[in-house]
């Protein structure tokens, strides 16, 4: 959802299809300012959610957000970006925070990496109450985080690393070979050796429209693609996962999400 809805509306439109916690973009998801803070709204909506037993919510950073591009006005459009929403977003304390690192562009995965945690250093401060969270991603083109190693890397060059958690992309994972379908706890173990499950805090919950290790990063409809809906009973389903807030991105109108929550309620044991 986008956040030019208000939040009281978002939280309405995420109960009417019967789910408990929504991710919304903090401003047009190409970018542009966002809308002012209503503290009356903030207000209902803090109520409101209460009352409907959503206790978390996910906010996405714009896509046009590069925290390593090449170029020093994009990084700089990237910094003040990230500071607003960090700042917003203390309106809704204790909530997430969701990015892509970025791509650094024919500057290698090594200055990409530099560049985010350096921004991080930035705009991150002792008192936010907010966790942010890299994004894993596919490894199309030259993007970064395109496996754990380097999600790793960012948290141990950011200062206040204990602020910073991880979403997981199903989508994004299995296109960039990392198999959620065949081996779940292979990936799982992997995940927690280099990063550890602890910073896990979201998942992103898609279908693939391309096979393994494909580097596409195209979502499709739970069931409709490559990973497919067996696949993704043992995912909500796993020890490790099953109490993680879950948010779907697939390609849908609400009603087609209504539809994807029942089945997902469903195989949820
Ligand atoms: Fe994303
Ligand atoms: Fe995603
Ligand atoms: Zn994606």
């Amino acid at each position: 959802m986008s956040s030019s809805k208000g939040y009281l509306e978002m939280a309405k439109t995420a109960v009417s299809i019967n789910a408990n916690t929504f991710q919304f973009f903090t401003r047009n998801p190409r970018g542009g300012a966002a809308k002012p803070i209503d503290e009356n709204d903030i207000k209902e909506f803090l109520s409101y959610s209460k009352e409907h037993g959503i206790d978390k919510i996910l906010a996405h950073a714009p896509y046009t957000l590069n925290a390593c591009a090449a170029d020093p006005g994009i990084r700089e459009f990237a910094k003040n970006t990230m500071a607003d929403d960090i700042r917003r977003m203390e309106y809704t304390p204790g909530q997430m925070y969701n990015f892509h690192p970025g791509s650094h562009v024919k500057q290698g995965a090594e200055v990409g990496i530099d560049l985010i945690s350096k921004q991080l250093n930035e705009v991150m401060y002792p008192e936010m109450t907010t966790i942010i969270l890299l994004e894993t991603m596919s490894g199309k083109g030259s993007e970064v985080g395109r496996n754990f190693e380097e999600i790793r890397a960012i948290i141990d060059r950011t200062e206040l690393g204990d602020r910073l958690g991880v979403c997981l992309d199903t989508c994004h994972v299995y296109d960039a070979g990392y198999d959620v379908v065949g081996d779940l706890d292979g990936v799982l173990d992997e995940f927690d050796k280099i990063i550890g499950i602890d910073r896990l805090k979201a998942i992103h919950i898609n279908d693939s429209k391309n096979p393994f290790e494909s580097h596409k990063d195209r979502h499709e409809k739970i069931g409709d693609g490559y990973i497919g809906e067996e696949a993704f009973s043992r995912i909500i389903n796993h020890p490790s996962l099953r109490d993680l807030p879950f948010y779907l991105e697939t390609p849908n109108e609400l009603d087609g999400y209504q539809k994807e929550i029942e089945i997902l309620r469903g195989l949820y044991k």
